[in-house]
């Protein structure tokens, strides 16, 4: 990585969390209204239930044959018989005259199908029952296919009311009566409590695209596609994005339609996970367990849609656990593997997996059919995708900071390999990278290319009077006064032993000489000066000319230093 370029991502990322700051604390309030409004949207309806009776067959029936089955009385507000898959009959009887407006009939759960509903009048026994069947004098929001619901007609006395219902797993009800402006009203705070919980999560997806823009991770995609998929599940169970669904998808089962949706919302979160906790190369044994969670969810969805019922039920409530149970346990030892992101993860996630062990639980019939455990998939979900983009965000900065290190670590690793241990000067290898590159940018620029071959003259002798460390300190000296006698864009090299060369980008010959005879004048001096006993160079100069390679220009500096060294020693000698 370039300075540059890490500064241009030190710059992003420091946008991404000037927007992170206005964004979290928006997403928190998000969360806040959006308990807020979870809770009156529970407000007390008039309940049928308590007063109602209710059997269970597998056979469809005619209503008086229905009528005929043992029957057992609710005596509570909200029935769960968890996972059951048949018909559910519900009989009770109303007085019209005490109905009066309220004439909606609501059945407050999703998944239920074939509802049918029949009417009777107990003074005429024997006498038919009349069915309820959709009404169309429904407008706005009621007219699309919300949660089950049939408009009453209206009748005077007393009247025995059967109902027929189609389970195909997870059995739950509620049994209310209200006027139609109420059930508007409850459809519509419905409506907006989803659009408030779909602006939260879509604030996260965004706050999160940021992060994910800023440093292209992919793992984020997992993230955007794991918050689409829960709100899809929460949309599905809430009966929200039903009327919505392709037609293909209507004719699916509800049932089996939420059962995919968790398929989907397990292999994008284990995806998202795998991804996050680099599973894959630091912990093999997480990674597997992982993958035969996603292998299940995926075997589980053709169960899901043809086989749909108790079985799949259990199907998906088994994989689900294993995911959450999975996810937190891989989020663990990635901790006690030192890796830091994965506190917010493992946050996020134990938050989410309380949720769906209480709602589980629920559907498994284990809880009571209650308005707060059936707000805990959402507030859940909602907490978790908050401390999840606080995950990603935090993960990302990780990598960062990885990333940052390692092309440190890259750098020093490099300007090691190119120095010279005695004189810190570019070795040789940096002199055979520097000089192709070099003359590569001459051809292209057309700017002139010159180089100097020098190399200390007697040195033998010199090591043989002085020793060798006087001559280690004479070749230091002697870098010393090649660094500063060049521009900062000019290189010094050892090239081996006591012979040096230096580049000189942009000089012509005769520029060149210049600076070689600056070199040799300095050395005799400055020498002289620090090591007593002084020593003089000899030096080469060539211009690099086309034909020449980096090899013969080399060759033509070192035959002018050979002259240099013929005619005397201490001189600088042109090529020719
Ligand atoms: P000339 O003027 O012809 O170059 O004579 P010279 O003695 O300098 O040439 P020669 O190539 O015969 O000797 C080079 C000497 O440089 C031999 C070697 O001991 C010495 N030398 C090479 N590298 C080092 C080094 O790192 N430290 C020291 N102290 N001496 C070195
Ligand atoms: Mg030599
Ligand atoms: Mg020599």
């Amino acid at each position: 990585m370039t300075a540059g370029n890490a500064t241009q991502r030190g710059e992003a990322d420091a946008r991404v969390r000037r927007v992170g700051r206005v964004l979290s604390p928006a997403a928190a309030w998000w969360l806040l209204i959006a308990v807020l409004l979870f809770v009156p949207a529970a407000h007390a309806e008039r309940d049928l239930l308590s007063q109602a009776e209710w059997a269970t067959t597998q056979e469809r029936l005619s209503p008086s044959e229905a009528m005929a089955l043992d029957y057992r009385a609710a005596d509570t507000a909200a029935l769960n018989l968890g996972p059951y898959q048949g018909r559910l009959w519900l009989r009770f009887s109303l007085d019209g005259e005490s109905l009066g407006e309220s004439r909606w009939l609501s059945i407050r759960w999703p998944y239920f199908r074939d509802l049918r509903i029949f009417l009777r009048d107990p003074g005429a026994p024997g006498g038919d029952w009349l069915e309820v069947r959709e009404t169309t004098d429904m407008v706005g929001l009621l007219d699309m296919p919300g949660h089950p619901g049939r408009l009453l007609p209206r009748f005077a006395a007393e009247r025995e009311v059967l109902i027929q219902l189609r389970a195909d797993g997870p059995t739950a009800l509620r049994l209310t009566l209200g006027t139609l402006e109420e059930e508007r009203v409850r459809t519509l705070v419905r409506y907006t409590l989803f659009g408030v919980y779909l602006g939260a999560m879509l604030g996260m997806a965004v706050y999160s695209l940021f992060l994910m823009l800023a440093v292209r991770e992919r793992t984020y995609l997992g993230y955007a596609v794991f918050l689409a998929a829960t709100v899809l599940y929460i949309g599905l169970r809430y009966n929200i994005l039903t009327p919505l669904l392709p037609d293909a998808v209507q004719s699916v089962p509800p049932a089996a339609r939420a059962q995919v949706a968790v398929a989907l919302v397990a292999l994008s979160a284990i995806w998202f996970v795998r991804r996050f906790l680099r599973t894959q190369r630091d912990d093999r044994l997480a990674d597997r367990a992982l993958l035969g969670v996603m292998v299940a969810a995926v075997l589980s969805m053709p169960a899901s849609i043809w086989l749909v019922g108790v079985v799949s039920f259990a199907i998906v409530a088994v994989y689900a656990v294993a995911a959450v149970v999975a996810i937190v346990w891989a989020a663990v030892r990635a901790m006690r593997r030192g890796f830091g992101p994965a506190g917010y993860l493992l946050l996020g996630w134990s938050v989410f997996a309380l949720a769906v062990l209480l709602y589980l639980a629920m559907l498994l019939g284990w809880l009571p059919y209650a308005t707060w455990l059936m707000i805990a998939l959402p507030v859940g979900s909602l907490a978790e995708a908050l401390l999840l983009a606080f995950a990603l965000g935090n993960r990302i900065r990780h990598k960062q900071r990885e990333e940052t290190v390692l092309a440190q670590e890259r750098d020093r690793y490099r300007f090691l390999s190119e120095q010279d241990g005695l004189t810190g000067l570019y070795n040789r290898r940096a002199l055979d990278r520097r000089l192709d590159k070099a003359i590569a940018a001459s051809l292209r620029t057309g700017d002139p290319l010159s180089l100097v071959v020098l190399d200390t003259d007697w040195f033998k002798d010199y090591n043989d009077r002085y020793g060798h460390l006087a001559g280690d300190d004479a070749l230091r000296c002697l870098a010393r006064v090649m660094r500063a006698n060049v521009r900062d864009g000019d290189g010094c090299f050892r090239y081996g032993g006591e012979e040096f060369v230096i580049l000189l980008p942009g000089q012509a010959l005769a520029q060149a000489t210049v600076v070689a005879e600056r070199i040799r004048e300095a050395y005799r001096g400055n020498s002289a000066s620090e090591l007593g006993p002084g020593g003089t160079v000899s030096l080469g100069v060539a211009q690099f000319r086309e034909g020449d390679s980096a090899n013969t220009l080399l060759a033509r500096g070192d035959a002018a230093l050979y002259h240099a060294k013929e005619r005397g020693r201490d001189r600088v000698e042109l090529a020719h």
